[in-house]
This record gives C-alpha cells, structure tokens and sequence, in this order.
C-alpha cells in the first residue's frame, strides 16, 4: 500500500489557510481549508456508526452530522463547500471546503462606548474595542459555534482517515495528514499526525531564511486565529505584546519543530510537537499535541499546519501562484 510514511501516497486532502483580513469588505475570513480529491468524494459511503460520531453526541449534544460531500458538510453545515477545480492550488481533480472561522466581536457602526471613539484610555489602547475606537457587537455564541466546528472537522479528519483503495491520480502528494479530538469541560482535547518527510526537508532549510519566513507565515496564522476568535479585534490591530510573544517556533533535538501558542507551555504535551518517526519508517515525522485545554487552541494549531501544509505546497511545486 502506497503510504504517507514513504512520501508516495497521492494526495487524498490537502490542507490551507486564508485570511484576508478586510472584514469591512465583506470577505470574511480567516478560514480554514481542506481540499478533498474527487474520487474520494465518488466513492464516499457514509458510516453512521463511526465511533467519533458518539463522541461528539456524548461531548457537544451534536446529532446531525451533514455528510453529503456534494455540498456544505458538518454539523449544521459549518463546513462549506466552495467547490473546484482549484487549478491555482492543487490541480484539477481535487473540491475545495472551507470553515470560516468565528468572530468574537464583529464591527459596526458607532462609536466605542467606553473610550467614545478616542480609541485610548489613560494613553493605552482601549481594551473594548482594541485601538479601533469603533463599536463592536458581541458574538455570545462563539464558544458554541467553536465547539461546532471542532466537531465537525474532527468528524471529516475522522472520515478521511478512510485507506480504502481509490483511484487517485495526482501529482501532488498528501504533505499531512489530521486527526483531532475536541475537548469540552474537563475532557482532554488533542491533534495528532504524521507529516511527511518531503515536505519537512523543504520546510527546514528555508523555516528562517531569506525573504520568505516560513516561521513567521505560520505564527501569523494562528495569530488570525487566535485573534478572530479570542479577540475579535482586527488582527492586524496592535495586541498586547505579552499576549503575542507566546506564539513561537522553535527547532528541536533532531530536527524538531515546536509551535506554542498561549494556554501550552515548554514540555507540558500541549505545546505542538513535530518530530522525526525514528520507530517507523525512516523519514517521516509524527506530530501531537495533548491536552490543548480548549477547541479554540486545538484549532489554532490547525491554522498553523494548515499554512504548514500551505508552505510546504509552494516549495515543493513552484510555482503553483
Ligand atoms: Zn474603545
């Protein structure tokens, strides 16, 4: 069987990140992206007797899982499906699906009530409407509209874990693979992978050089993440620097990548760990990251993988932009 760990399975789905960052022109975003080959979505047979389906039901109250990959998917379809081909980024073959990620506060009209449009207090940045001075209205379902996500992206790594045999041909081949299991209350949450060879032999020699800083695409992604749905500033606003300083890359013993982000601390399991499979195959690297304590992070680092998986596309197919 053609396999991941080898670098030679064809693409199954890949990963990607947008973010445009001008809410204002009602381009909403950041978002996350799986792309799902077309075979896999004719072949498709939904299992409703998939373990991760009890899960969610026992975890989020979540029953109805839409599984219809001909459109939107996932729990009250939070999944959409924008469809394909998307030639700039994978070739033909593959249908794109893309979860915009929730905003905690949204930007309207109106001036901030506690600065009154100043945008300051006592010469800082005012901490309601984060140095804007505009009024925002406050999105009380987040944490369930996280939750919901979460969910139903757990529930489609869950499904694309599928190595039944299909008919896949495409140049590209699977950088990463995904799967996660969202936390609720006191239940652990966690993201685990392999990540394959090829594309961390592309990502090492070029992770903090040149013009092009490949640490610092992913630290902005889950930067977009975290802020989008923690703040709901716009992300480009100045944040706290402490705040901010708690996202990093690190490179590890033998060719290891560490992505912390705020909540995981140094060697506690819930930082995100890339290392090398020295007890598999030789070459291919695994990924964890444990007891994340809340979905909001666990989807953070997906961001952050999902502009690994970005990067990892452009070096190994320039130029695909
Ligand atoms: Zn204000």
């Amino acid at each position: 069987m053609k396999s991941l760990l080898d670098g030679s399975k064809p693409c199954l789905y890949a990963l990607d990140f947008y973010y445009d960052g001008h809410r204002k022109t009602g381009i909403i975003g950041p978002s996350i992206v799986v792309r799902v080959h077309n075979k896999f979505i004719e072949g498709f047979k939904f299992n409703p007797d998939m373990p991760a389906l009890e899960i969610m039901k026992e975890r989020f109250g979540l029953t109805d899982f839409k599984y219809d990959l001909k459109s939107d998917i996932g729990y009250n379809g939070v999944i959409k499906r924008v469809g394909g081909p998307q030639e700039r980024h994978a070739g033909f073959d593959f249908t794109e699906f893309k979860v915009n990620l929730p905003w905690k506060k949204t930007q309207i009209e109106g001036q901030c009530s506690k600065c009154g449009g100043s945008a300051m207090i006592d010469d800082e940045d005012c901490p309601d409407c984060f140095g804007t001075g505009f009024d925002y209205l406050e999105n009380e379902d987040i944490e369930s509209e996280i939750n919901t996500i979460s969910a139903s992206l757990a529930v489609l790594f869950s499904i694309l874990r599928d190595d039944s045999v299909y008919d896949i041909s495409t140049d590209r081949k699977q950088l990463l693979t995904v799967e996660t299991i969202p936390q609720v209350r006191n239940e652990e949450s966690s993201l685990f992978g392999i990540v394959s060879s090829d594309l961390m032999m592309n990502i090492f020699p070029n992770i903090y050089k040149g013009k092009y800083l490949i640490a610092d695409k992913i630290i902005g992604s889950m930067i977009a993440a975290y802020n989008c749905m923690n703040f709901g500033g716009d992300p480009t606003d100045s944040k706290s620097e402490s705040e901010l300083a708690k996202f990093r890359i690190n490179i590890g013993d033998k060719f290891s990548l560490l992505m912390y982000a705020p909540g995981t601390t140094i060697s506690s399991g819930s930082e995100c760990l890339i290392y090398p499979n020295t007890y598999g195959r030789a070459g291919a690297y695994k990924y964890t990251s444990k007891d994340i304590n809340s979905p909001l992070i666990q989807l953070v680092f997906l961001a952050g993988l999902a502009q690994l998986y970005r990067e990892g596309q452009f070096w190994m197919h320039r130029p695909y932009m």
